[in-house]
């Protein structure tokens, strides 16, 4: 008899997630791990989100919600849109959902089916193509150059295009490489979705994070026509850190919003009601901590970049927001540690994460197996120390 659903040969555990895990489990037995895995703020979520929280579970606010969230929230979540990007939403267009992964994988499965391509351009974060493959839609990986700064140009797009093609995810600043799409390559990009009549999936959870003097841009907030053929995911993990307390949203096509309620009706009923009030402070409340952590990530930034450009035939683009970067080390591949030969960036991370006691995510589980991704949510002190482990661990394969 079959054991199990055929779907769940599709995919694999989250790297990124099974990498966290080791390196706590490696820091419970003693070792001194530091940790460039996982991408999450490394700061405590601001107090008065905290507070709302505590509210809630004094107000009794601890039953069933609507299971597409409460009013409040989705209100606010139409504030933020107007406020940040000028895009006009009602609540109805809004759903609140159990963090941006939740959001993102409600979203597909409404809009995509077996015999769909969707578009994604890679280097991209470790969950769309697991996720895709979950609804039954084919993931169409189109890979992107550092040298356009890992952005999608719209002849690459043109090309990916088939007969079944039907919808593209776009992830700006993007995981992992924290590049971002500019206005101009945006505009390029809407001409060709427009003729082609697709869905655009505007995953914005690092809207916030954003450095120097780049600005954010996403695709209804520079193609107008783009507004009724566009869902953008997001998420307050990031943005406030707050990974811990599952609150993604959407704002889309009101059709597609009362397709997503639906489905969540039906298989989970309604995010945390404590979160819901966190959330409602985090996006109604004062900002400051939001721009406080961002100085810090983009000094944190420079920081990485520095320590990296001093290692031997590592190279690594300038990236301008989230906060990961994602340098090139196949300089490394074909040198031996020991009797082993290091040939992809498995093996690279693996070996420092054993030599270096440094816990980074190989580049293969992102689509680019010369690289490796490093999270800077870590402090100052943590990245010299682990940067200088790598360094030196690097330095000593043969
Ligand atoms: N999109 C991207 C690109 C991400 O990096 C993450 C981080 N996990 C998410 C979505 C989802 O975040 P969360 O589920 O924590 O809200
Ligand atoms: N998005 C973060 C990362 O890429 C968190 C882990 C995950 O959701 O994959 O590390």
């Amino acid at each position: 008899m079959r054991q199990l659903a055929d779907r769940i040969d599709l995919i694999a555990p989250s790297p990124t997630l099974a990498l966290d895990a080791k390196a706590k489990a490696l820091k419970a037995a003693g070792q001194d791990v530091i940790s460039f895995g996982i991408g999450e703020p490394d700061f405590n979520t601001p107090d008065h989100i905290r507070e709302a929280a505590i509210k809630a579970i004094r107000d009794g606010f601890t039953r069933y919600t609507p299971a597409d969230g409460i009013l409040e929230l989705k209100e606010a979540v139409c504030a933020k849109f107007r406020r940040d990007n000028r895009l006009g939403y009602q609540p109805g267009q809004v759903v609140i959902s159990n963090g941006g992964k939740h959001t993102l994988y409600n979203i597909f499965l409404c809009l995509f089916q077996p015999g769909d391509e969707v578009i994604v351009p890679a280097p991209a974060w470790v969950s769309y193509e697991p996720m895709l493959h979950l609804v039954g839609a084919r993931p169409v990986l189109v890979k992107t150059s550092p040298d356009n700064g890992y952005t999608l140009t719209p002849a690459e797009l043109e090309a990916a295009i088939t007969p079944q093609t039907r919808g593209l995810v776009i992830n700006s600043p993007s995981n992992p490489t924290g590049m971002t799409y500019g206005a101009g390559r945006l505009k390029e990009l809407a001409a060709v979705i427009l003729r082609h009549d697709l869905w655009v999936v505007s995953d914005d959870i690092y809207e916030k994070l954003i450095y120097d003097d780049c600005q954010f841009a996403n695709l209804p907030m520079i193609e107008p026509a783009l507004y009724d053929r566009t869902v953008i995911a997001h998420g307050l993990s990031k943005t406030y850190a707050m990974t811990g307390w599952r609150v993604g949203f959407l704002a889309g096509p009101e059709k597609v919003a009362r397709s997503v309620a639906k489905v969540q009706s039906q298989t989970t009923s309604n995010p945390c009601s404590i979160s819901q009030k966190a959330a409602v402070a985090a996006l109604n409340g004062p900002q400051e901590t939001v721009g406080e952590m961002v100085k810090s990530f983009s000094r944190r930034r420079d920081l990485v970049l520095r320590l990296l450009a001093d290692i031997p035939g590592v190279t690594c683009p300038k990236p301008q927001g989230a906060f990961y970067v994602f340098p090139d080390i196949s300089a490394y591949f074909g040198k031996k540690s020991g009797e082993q030969v290091l040939k992809t960036s498995d093996d690279l991370a693996g070996y420092l994460l054993d030599k270096a006691g440094t816990a980074i995510v190989p580049g293969s589980g992102f689509g680019d197996d010369h690289t490796l991704r490093l999270s800077y949510a870590v402090s100052d002190e943590d990245i010299v120390r682990g940067l200088g482990r790598v360094k030196e661990a690097l330095l000593a394969l043969k």
